[in-house]
């Protein structure tokens, strides 16, 4: 990409670069079925490549405050306040801080293992209406298509219409869980999309892209460019005064960015929309025989169920004599699990916790992971948990 030695200021001094992303940006929201008013083909809608969906968040986050300020005045931005669940990316919380919101305005509304984890509309609807009755004024959602914790899916739709109902910017992010809507049969997890302001998506997490590129899209450029406007002299021509060209400096915080789209339109040039979900399907096929192994030895049990290619599971409580999910013997036991997976250099899992249970996540997204390699890991799984349960602990 250096290579080519690409200016990315303005339009002018890359326009091959930013007619690019704009080609590639308009590809992928065809491969997810975004509807047409995220699309430059819409009066107001289109799509730009950010490096991290924090600056995707950030910039969504200004342009929503913006729109909201202008018409109430400026001396309402303590009043200010943004809502997501206790399972969305700590990112949010960071880029909140960021633009200025009192970070006592961030609700975290809280999430059960009865939803899976999943933020529901009421507590939404609820957490608002208590804080329009004291004078406050909601301004923005956070949605997640696959948490990072469990791949949770929040209700896209029903959770537009409550925000709707308050006039609130409403954001997708589907870091990790967007690229397998590029397939028909996970698009429904995106459902409800278009009551939504802006969706975003990292192609770097499971789009064989790599780091960093996250590609967001929004249903009004104008309001998302309003803030990040700039107009210094020296950068002033006539293809932006013409307002034919699109000047991405206006769409993220820099001026300066990368030659992004190329390495997309690499991806998707090579691999084509059929082996890009091959790719996909191979993964989810491959976390779903893993999920089985789990389920078939009653020792282990799923903590939620799998949507994508992630595999949330620990030893249960039972088998070491416990009677509580949370107890915190079984937890430190499956820590004590995964540290001694991991220790074999064999695999790499991580861990999470959700409503106090500590469980192990297994995870597939790399090229080169085969059949065998699943079918290793559970073996290994299996064994150090055997070993281990049946060691006996030396009297002292
Ligand atoms: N959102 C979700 C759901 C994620 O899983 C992650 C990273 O794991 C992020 C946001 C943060 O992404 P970034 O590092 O691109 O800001």
């Amino acid at each position: 990409m250096n290579g080519f030695s690409v200016v990315g200021f303005n339009w002018e001094s890359s326009p091959a670069a930013t007619e690019l992303e704009i080609v590639v940006m308009e590809w992928l929201s065809k491969l997810l079925q975004l509807p047409k008013s995220f699309s430059f083909s819409s009066d107001s809608g289109g799509g730009v490549m950010h490096s991290t969906t924090c600056e995707a968040f950030v910039c969504t986050l200004l342009a929503a405050k913006e729109k909201i300020l202008d018409p109430i005045g400026r001396d309402k931005a303590e009043k200010l306040v943004v809502y997501c669940s206790d399972q969305t990316h700590f990112s949010f919380q960071k880029s909140v801080k960021i633009v200025g919101i009192n970070p006592k305005n961030i609700r975290h509304v809280l999430t059960s293992k009865s939803t899976n984890f999943r933020l529901t509309p009421q507590s939404l609807d609820e957490m608002i209406k208590r804080d329009v009755e004291v004078g406050l004024v909601p301004m923005y959602l956070c949605a997640t298509v696959g948490t990072t914790s469990t791949t949770a899916v929040d209700p896209l739709g029903p959770l537009s219409e409550v925000a709707s109902a308050y006039n609130m910017w409403v954001h997708v992010d589907a870091a990790y869980a967007g690229s397998a809507c590029i397939c028909p049969e996970f698009r429904h997890f995106l459902n409800g999309v278009e009551g939504a302001s802006s969706f975003s998506f990292n192609a770097h997490k499971w789009l064989l892209t790599n780091l960093a590129c996250c590609c967001l899209w929004v249903k009004d450029k104008f309001v998302l460019t309003k803030p990040l406007t700039t107009n210094s002299e020296y950068l002033k021509n006539k293809a932006t005064d013409s307002g034919h060209v699109v000047d991405y400096k206006d769409w993220q915080i820099s001026l300066t960015r990368r030659f992004q789209p190329l390495k997309l339109w690499m991806v998707l040039r090579s691999y084509g929309e059929t082996g890009l979900r091959e790719v996909i399907r191979k993964h989810v096929k491959m976390a779903k025989d893993f999920e089985e192994l789990v389920t078939l030895d009653k020792r282990f049990e799923l903590i939620v169920p799998r949507y994508f290619s992630v595999v949330c599971f620990r030893v249960c409580p039972y088998v070491i004599g416990k009677k509580y999910d949370y107890d915190p013997e079984a937890n430190e036991f499956n820590e004590k699990l995964l540290e001694s997976v991991n220790a074999t250099g064999c695999a790499y899992m991580t861990h999470s916790v959700v409503g106090g249970v500590y469980f192990i996540r297994f995870a597939v997204g790399a090229t080169l992971t085969e059949d065998r390699h699943v079918a290793m890991a559970w073996e290994l799984v299996k064994n150090q948990a055997t070993s281990m349960l049946y060691t006996p602990t030396p009297k002292l």
